[in-house]
């Protein structure tokens, strides 16, 4: 079940709770943003109050898969992007008026009448990318959904800053934009795993042997996509 705790700073962390036959309380961040085991008994109320007593954990956890460590994005001419694990350099070039960027092999190129609005050239590139991924993960997602034998699900960007995709009941898919920078194969590990939520909505053992038989080897793309994230989440 999905489910959003608000922190006392105002702050609200959304989190999926799986409820086990166990004493204490787990958590970890995994793709799908923090996950929460809890035992079975526990009242919602007392479990999010010790979720909130957990607060500087949670918060640390999730930002340090954006962190520091990674500088912040330069909208500059000639900051490198990524589209689907390749290099694609942006190239701003001054004109009369504005114009959406267009792509030339591995150049994307802005036309824009003032090179140091940097928040209008963010703005332009990532619309672009938000195009881009539609594109591309609504082609991945019929491909991977025909595999597993299942209706494709309504797809949806997502804009969220802590996690790679989710699915929910009402089989929809939200896949992070960002995510369109990632290699094909990181891509086509977050959809097979959202995918397995449709037969699934945990993270047993017979949701990983779905996830394996739609990707086999998806434990080195789950630690890839850990190592990639405080890159990918970069952008916006
Ligand atoms: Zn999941």
């Amino acid at each position: 079940m999905q489910y959003v705790l608000a922190l006392p700073n105002g702050d609200l962390i959304p989190y999926q709770l799986e409820r086990r036959a166990r004493r204490t309380i787990g958590m970890k961040i995994t793709i799908d943003g923090l996950i929460v085991h809890a035992p079975l008994r526990i009242r919602h109320a007392d479990l999010e109050a010790l979720l909130r007593s957990k607060a500087r954990w949670i918060t640390t956890k999730l930002k340090a898969r954006q962190a520091a460590v990674v500088p912040e994005f330069e909208w500059c001419d000639g900051a490198e992007l990524q589209l689907l694990g390749q290099p694609l350099s942006l190239s701003i070039m001054p004109s009369s008026r504005n114009s959406g960027p267009r792509r030339e092999g591995d150049v994307l190129k802005l036309a824009v009448t003032n090179s140091h609005d940097h928040a209008m050239i963010a703005r332009k590139v990532i619309q672009w990318l938000q195009k881009e991924a539609r594109k591309d993960f609504a082609a991945r997602l019929i491909l991977l959904a025909a595999q597993l034998g299942e209706p494709t699900p309504a797809l949806f960007l997502s804009n969220a800053k802590t996690r790679w995709g989710s699915c929910n009941s009402k089989r929809e898919v939200r896949l992070n934009w960002r995510l369109i920078q990632a290699p094909p194969a990181l891509i086509d590990y977050v959809i097979a795993h959202e995918l397995a939520h449709l037969r699934e909505m945990n993270h047993s053992a017979r949701f990983w042997a779905i996830v394996a038989k739609l990707y086999p080897g998806y434990r080195s793309a789950e630690q890839a996509l850990k190592v990639s994230s405080q890159q990918l989440y970069r952008l916006g």
